[in-house]
């Protein structure tokens, strides 16, 4: 039976009970009341939620009357930022400032306090211990730069169960990338999907000595599962997946022994899936939106803020035996997927598992319009590679039902620009304004 996932004792004592006495029931009402603390918070001090909540009644009697709140879009955050604070500005000790690209207006401010910053610390340290353990050493090739960034703060996580982080930041050379593996001894690595990839298709091309490597966390963007075993054979190690987003505190959730699913920081945040057409919820096992509510969080708190992120909860229990519930991984976000109709949608994730098999792919842009598909792939080995690539192309229903006419090009390999990767979308018919 694969190890119990650390997060089931950590949020047990958060909620005040044993491990044992950790239930379903127990969750909820402990969610329900930090839900009512939330509402409170909000209605004292946000003036936009004290207008959004304005003739709702003032505390829910149960988790599902959260259904009739209103949800927070992103254009909220954007729009109106400092309307949603709960606390006055010098309270504030991180504002993180999104890249707004592809969309208009200004960009996307999230602002958390230092106690905020501290549940993300004691997330990564209680998440992190999943895989990792006293004396183990981990590069963090995640931004780093600035106090209380995402790799700061899990640079100051490890320490506390032991163990050491090594700050490295965005791949963008791979050879002294894979050197400060080597000489750091690192036993661990936590890194996008394509930088890592990169790494470790260089680190064969280069000869370099295989690294003692015993766990590697993915996270930040869709998690192919054959980079996952191109990872995992190359290094002999074991790859785990993590969710969040910054407007979650960075941290959302991760896979524990069993891999089987995101467990998630459910003292901390409360998840919903809905319709996302009509914003209704969906049952266990349905595929929805996913939406989230803020329980401790006390700058900026966000009530059923829409992520765009499609998934589902998994039914029956996780092989680890914890009564935390299961979240299946993110394949794509509802505005990410071509077109809007027909029942084979193709998405980056589709494309993802199409390309990324082939050997000596590091990574590819995409850009679909109503009549075709352009693929542009950096690969090591460029050789059959554009006649590989249309063949894999050619089989997925999307691309066969929709007729697209397929272009590949191949370049010499690259490190890719930080970011997440998505499909570009050039034709309006078909699709939604995201
Ligand atoms: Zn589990």
């Amino acid at each position: 039976m694969p190890e119990l996932t650390p997060l089931h004792p950590w949020i047990a004592q958060k909620i005040g009970c044993a491990p044992e006495a950790l239930t379903r029931a127990a969750i909820a009402a402990y969610q329900l009341d930090r839900l009512n603390e939330t509402l409170a918070l909000c209605r004292a001090r946000s003036p936009f939620y004290r207008q959004k909540l304005a003739g709702l009644p003032e505390k829910r009697a149960a988790l599902a009357d959260l259904q009739a709140l209103p949800f927070t879009t992103a254009e909220d955050v954007r729009e109106r930022p400092l309307s949603l604070l709960t606390v006055s500005q010098s309270e504030i000790a991180r504002v993180v400032t999104l890249d707004s690209s592809g969309t208009s207006g200004p960009p996307k401010r999230l602002y958390f306090t230092a106690a905020d910053q501290e549940l993300t610390r004691d997330f990564f340290h209680v998440g992190m211990a999943t895989f990792t353990k006293p004396g183990d050493r981990v590069l963090i090739l995640l931004p780093g730069e600035r106090p209380g960034s995402v790799g700061d703060l899990l640079a100051q996580a490890l320490p506390r169960l032991g163990g050491t982080g090594i700050p490295h930041g965005l791949v963008t050379d791979v050879a002294q990338a894979l050197g400060i593996l080597h000489a750091e001894k690192a036993t661990g690595v936590v890194g996008m999907p394509v930088q890592v990839l990169a790494l470790v298709r260089a680190s064969a091309a280069q000869q370099f000595p295989r690294p003692q490597l015993k766990s590697v966390l993915l996270t930040t963007d869709h998690v192919p599962a054959a980079i996952v075993q191109a990872v995992e054979a190359a290094w002999d190690c074991t790859v785990y997946n993590h969710y969040g987003m910054t407007e979650m505190g960075l941290g959302g959730g991760v896979e524990c022994a069993a891999r089987t699913g995101y467990h998630l920081r459910e003292a901390d945040l409360f998840f919903e899936v809905v319709d996302p057409q009509t914003g209704e919820p969906v049952a266990d096992g349905t595929y929805g939106e996913l939406v989230f509510t803020t329980l401790t969080r006390r700058g900026m708190p966000l009530l059923r803020y829409r992520i765009g992120d499609i998934s589902r909860f998994l039914s029956g229990a996780c092989g680890c035996g914890t009564a935390l519930r299961r979240l299946e991984a993110v394949r794509f976000r509802w505005h990410g997927r071509f077109p809007h109709i027909p029942s084979h949608f193709l998405t980056m994730a589709d494309l993802d598992d199409a390309i990324f098999p082939l050997p000596g792919v590091l990574d590819f842009a995409a850009v679909v319009s109503e009549t075709s598909l352009q693929l542009t792939v950096w690969a090591e080995d460029m050789g059959g590679l554009e006649t590989a690539v249309t063949q894999a192309l050619a089989k997925l229903p999307a691309v066969r039902e929709l007729g697209l006419a397929v272009a590949v090009k191949v370049l010499p390999g690259r490190v890719n620009p930080p970011g997440k990767r998505k499909l570009t979308i050039t034709s309006l018919a078909g699709t939604e304004p995201g």
